[in-house]
This record gives C-alpha cells, structure tokens and sequence, in this order.
C-alpha cells in the first residue's frame, strides 16, 4: 500500500478538568482518546461528529496546537511529535471556522497574507507583493483589495482571505476546520467548490472538520464519525451514506433533512435520546450506549473495537462484530 500522507496513530489529547487541595490534577477531560487513522495523498477526508465530540481537538493536536497526551502523527513518514520540523510544520497548514475571528482586524490583507511567507522567510520586496497578488486571485478575489482591512469583506470573502493565507506556504495538508459552518448557506457551496478546485489545481489534501454529514457528503472520499472522542465509524463516502453501520451514524444521516415531503413521511428517523455524556467521566463500554437504541448488557461492559467489516468500511459497534 502507498504511503499516507498522514497517518495518525492512537492519538489522544487530554486537558486537566480538576484538582486536589497540592494542585495535582485528579482528572482529565478526554477530547481524543485513542484515535487512529490515515489519509492519502490527494484524499480528501471528513471528519463528523456533534459539538464536544473532539473533531476540532484533533485537527489541532494534528498541527500541533496542541501536544498529544500521547500516540504518534506521522507525516509523510517522518513523526512530527519526535522530529519537529519547520519545513514539516510548512507543509501542514489550517482554515479556521470562524472568518471574522481568525483575521486580524488590524492588519491589511496584503500583510495577513504576507505573514507566514514573512514567517517562514519565503519571498520579500516585489515577489512578495506579486505572491500576495497571485494568491488573492487564485481565492477569487480582486488583486485591487490588498490594502484593505478584514471589515471591509463579507464573511464568504474573509473565508477567501483566510484560505489564501494557508495556501501562501505551499502547504501539501489542509486542515478545514469547519470553515463553511458560519457561513451563509448560499455562500457555503461557493467555498467547498473553491477548495474542490483548489484541490485539483494544487494537489492538495484535506481533513475536512464539519459537525454534520451532509456539509462533508459533496467533497469527501472518505468520511470518520466521531463520538465522544473516539472514531466509531470510517468509510468510503458513497458506502457510509447509502450502508450505515453505526447507530449514531444513522442517526446523524436520519437527521439531515429531505427536501421531499413524501420521502421525509417515508423515511425511517433513527432518534438520538438523552444528552452527550460528560468526556470528564465518559461511560464504560461503549460510549454511546447511554443512548443507543439497539444497546445490549454487553455494550456497558466491553468498549467495541474499530473493525474493518469489509471494502475499507471500518464501524466500532457489537451488532457488526
Ligand atoms: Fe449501540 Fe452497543 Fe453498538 Fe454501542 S456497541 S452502538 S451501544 S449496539
């Protein structure tokens, strides 16, 4: 098999949530725990999961926002935990979710743009001015507005900003960090098509963040849910919407609405009950067995293990073991 151009192995990524009276930490908030996956290069992968699950969580300790509590990255062979690496770090790069947070307001385009080539001492003078130009037009956007400030922009243009900024290294990896949820819905398709062409003009490679399945149905090859800080189910996009396996997969593809009063009658709602359980103190066994339909005795016992049950389709669940 090729070589992934990322391979995640048994991340986890856990934040002190409580002390003792010597300041010792007593707990952890497990955001990841004990993840595992790849991604080829030129793959675009979807990651999903409701708020909390810890999908943000993992794209950062990916770029290393965060440090791993443990496991191991691997990118392009070399592990970026043990062997940190400017020129690494370079070629990993992030769209945040927020386009008018992840901009500074003080700062022109032409400067927001120019930072990480200025960071990573890239180009300067004209060339710089003319990678800033490029790199404007390549979003979409007009070369004229460089000097202008992140106000002066709708939020589907600050996402354009925001994407030209993390294409200005050259980067190979993209982590997508939700970056069409706050956006306009007539908006949204513009900046998925825009990546989607990004992605065939530059080679790139996506982590596609969203919180629903249906934003990361039009662009991903593949797809993982998350819940509760674990992977619970991973697929080839076509074959996880069409062949769910999980519970908490079908739910989540039950929800997406149907623009069709007479398919919405006839289609069969999978209804999550109750909240998500604390990550402080997850469930034993299963983690979604507090509220799982079809949950039996052995689902609070025994955490089931992400199997491949055939084609690549891997799901976490007893009913398919
Ligand atoms: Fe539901 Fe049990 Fe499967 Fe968990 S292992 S999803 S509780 S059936």
């Amino acid at each position: 098999m090729k070589q992934p151009l990322l391979n995640v192995q048994n991340l986890k990524k856990y934040f002190p949530a409580g002390t003792d009276i010597f300041g010792r930490t007593t707990s952890y908030l497990k955001a990841v725990d004990d993840i595992s996956f790849s991604i080829a290069k030129g793959e675009t992968l979807g990651l999903v999961g409701e708020s909390g699950c810890g999908k943000s969580t993992t794209g950062r300790t990916i770029i290393q926002l965060y440090k791993p509590t443990a496991g191991n990255i691997l990118f392009n062979g070399k592990n970026i935990i043990t062997h940190a690496d400017k020129n690494l770090c370079r070629n990993m790069q992030m769209i945040f979710q927020d386009p008018y947070a992840s901009l500074n307001p003080r700062m022109t385009v032409s400067d927001i743009i120019g930072e990480p080539l200025d960071i990573h001492k890239l180009t300067s003078g004209h060339e710089r001015t003319e990678r800033i130009c490029e790199l404007l037009e390549l979003v979409g956007l007009n070369k004229k507005y460089s000097n202008r400030f992140p106000h002066e922009f709708s939020g589907g243009q600050r996402q354009r900003i925001g994407i030209a900024r993390a294409l200005a290294v050259n980067p190979s990896l993209i982590i997508c960090d939700e970056p069409i949820s706050a956006l306009d819905v007539s908006i949204q398709a513009q900046i998925v098509n825009l990546l989607e062409t990004l992605q065939q003009e530059l080679g790139l490679t996506y982590l596609f963040i969203a919180h629903d399945l249906a934003m990361v149905k039009h662009i991903s090859n593949r797809v993982a849910v998350m819940y509760l800080g674990k992977i619970v189910e991973l697929a080839p996009a076509n074959e996880l919407y069409t062949n769910p396996q999980h519970p908490y997969t079908k739910a989540l593809l039950s929800a997406i609405p149907i623009p069709d009063p007479a398919k919405t009658a006839m289609n069969q709602k999978t209804k999550l009950i109750g909240d998500v359980p604390s990550p402080i103190n997850p469930p034993s066994g299963c983690r979604f067995y507090t509220r799982c339909a079809y949950a039996k005795p052995i689902c609070a016992d025994q955490e089931p293990l992400l199997s491949d049950i055939g084609a690549g389709h891997l799901a976490a669940c007893h009913l398919t073991t």
